[in-house]
C-alpha cells in the first residue's frame, strides 16, 4: 500500500534542525503520474474530501465540537490562493471558513498577537483555511524586525501553548508550508508582468522581499523545528509544480479527514411512526 503523503512530507516533531535545501521544491513525493494523473486524482479524490466535510458539518450541527484548520504558508507566489481555489473548490462552501490575513490594523495590533487567529477560528463542524496566518507573527515580524527579538523569540513556545489548547477544543490542524524555488517565484512574477490581466496582483514589494529570501528561509526553518508537534505537526510540500501542489494538500486533507473517523449522526428518530405520520398528512393534504 502507499505511503501516506502526510508521513512523506511532515517534519517529524523534535527531530532537530530542519534544512529546507534538503527539499527540492520540484520534487513530488507520492506522486509519479505527471501532471494529467495528478489532476485527475484531484478530482476523486475532491468527491470523497466533500462527502467527509458534510460529515464533518453534520457532527457539528449535532453537538460535536470537532472543526478542522488548515494552516497555510509560504512565500509570495508560493500558490496559497491557488491551492485554496483547486481544494476548496471541491467540497461545499457552505462549511467552509476561508480567511486571508495581511498586515494587522491599528486595532488589531492592540490586541496580543493571537487575538484575530482566534477570533477567525473555524466554529465546530467546519472546515478553516487561513492563507497566511499566526505563523506571519514569527515570519515576517522577525525578518523586518518588527518587534524586538526577545518579543518573537518567545511566540514559539506560545504558538505552541495556544495551538495545544485548540487540540483540546476539538480543533484539528493542518499546517503546510508551500516550498517555492527563488527561480520559480522569478517565473512567477515575470508572468505577471506579461499577462496585463495579473497586474492587479502585482506587488511591487515583493521583488523587494526576495532580497530576503535567506533571512525568510532560515526562519521558516526555525517555525519547522521548533512548532511541529505531535498536537499539530508541520508539513513542508514542494511547490514549484502547481498541479503537484494541489494534489499533494488535497491528499493531506483527505488523510486529515480521514483520521478523525467521522460517522454520520444517528439521532433518535422514530422512522416508522414519522413515515405513518407523513401518510396521514398526505391523505389529509388530499381530501
Ligand atoms: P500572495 O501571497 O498571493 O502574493 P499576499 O498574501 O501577499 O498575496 P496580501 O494580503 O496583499 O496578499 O499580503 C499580505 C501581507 O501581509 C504579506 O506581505 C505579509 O507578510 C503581511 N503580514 C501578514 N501578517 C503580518 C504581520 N503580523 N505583521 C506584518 N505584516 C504581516
Amino acid at each position: 500500500m502507499a505511503r501516506p503523503v502526510g508521513d512523506l512530507l511532515r517534519v517529524r516533531p523534535g527531530s532537530g534542525p530542519v534544512s529546507l535545501v534538503d527539499v527540492d521544491p520540484r520534487s513530488t513525493p507520492g506522486h509519479d503520474g505527471g501532471k494529467t494523473a495528478a489532476r485527475e486524482a484531484v478530482a476523486e479524490v475532491g468527491e470523497r474530501l466533500a462527502e467527509l466535510q458534510k460529515q464533518l458539518y453534520a457532527e457539528g450541527r449535532t453537538g460535536g465540537h470537532r472543526r478542522l484548520l488548515v494552516v497555510l504558508q509560504g512565500m509570495d507566489t508560493s500558490g496559497k490562493g491557488g491551492a485554496i481555489k483547486h481544494v476548496a473548490g471541491l467540497m461545499n462552501p457552505a462549511g467552509l471558513r476561508i480567511h486571508g490575513f495581511g498586515k494587522p490594523t491599528e486595532q488589531e495590533l492592540s490586541h496580543d498577537f493571537l487575538w484575530r487567529f482566534d477570533r477567525d477560528l473555524p466554529a465546530p463542524g467546519y472546515l478553516g483555511m487561513f492563507d497566511r496566518s499566526h505563523y506571519e507573527d514569527v515570519l515576517v515580524v522577525r525578518v523586518h524586525d518588527l518587534v524586538p527579538p526577545q518579543e518573537w523569540q518567545t511566540r514559539y513556545d506560545r504558538i505552541n501553548a495556544w495551538e495545544c489548547e485548540l487540540a483540546e477544543q476539538g480543533v484539528t490542524m493542518l499546517k503546510v508550508m508551500l516550498h517555492l524555488s527563488p527561480g520559480e517565484q522569478r517565473e512567477r512574477l515575470l508572468a505577471r508582468l506579461d499577462d496585463p490581466t495579473k497586474h492587479w496582483k502585482f506587488n511591487p514589494g515583493d521583488v523587494d522581499e526576495r532580497r530576503h529570501w535567506h533571512a525568510y528561509s532560515s526562519a521558516y526553518e526555525t517555525v519547522l523545528e521548533r512548532c511541529s508537534t505531535d498536537v499539530a505537526p508541520w508539513h513542508v510540500l514542494p511547490a514549484d509544480r502547481k498541479w503537484y501542489r494541489s494534489w499533494g494538500l488535497a491528499h493531506l486533507l483527505l488523510e486529515t479527514l480521514c483520521g478523525l473517523d467521522l460517522q454520520w449522526p444517528r439521532p433518535e428518530l422514530d422512522v416508522e411512526a414519522l413515515r405513518a405520520a407523513l401518510a396521514d398528512r398526505a391523505e389529509g393534504d388530499a381530501a
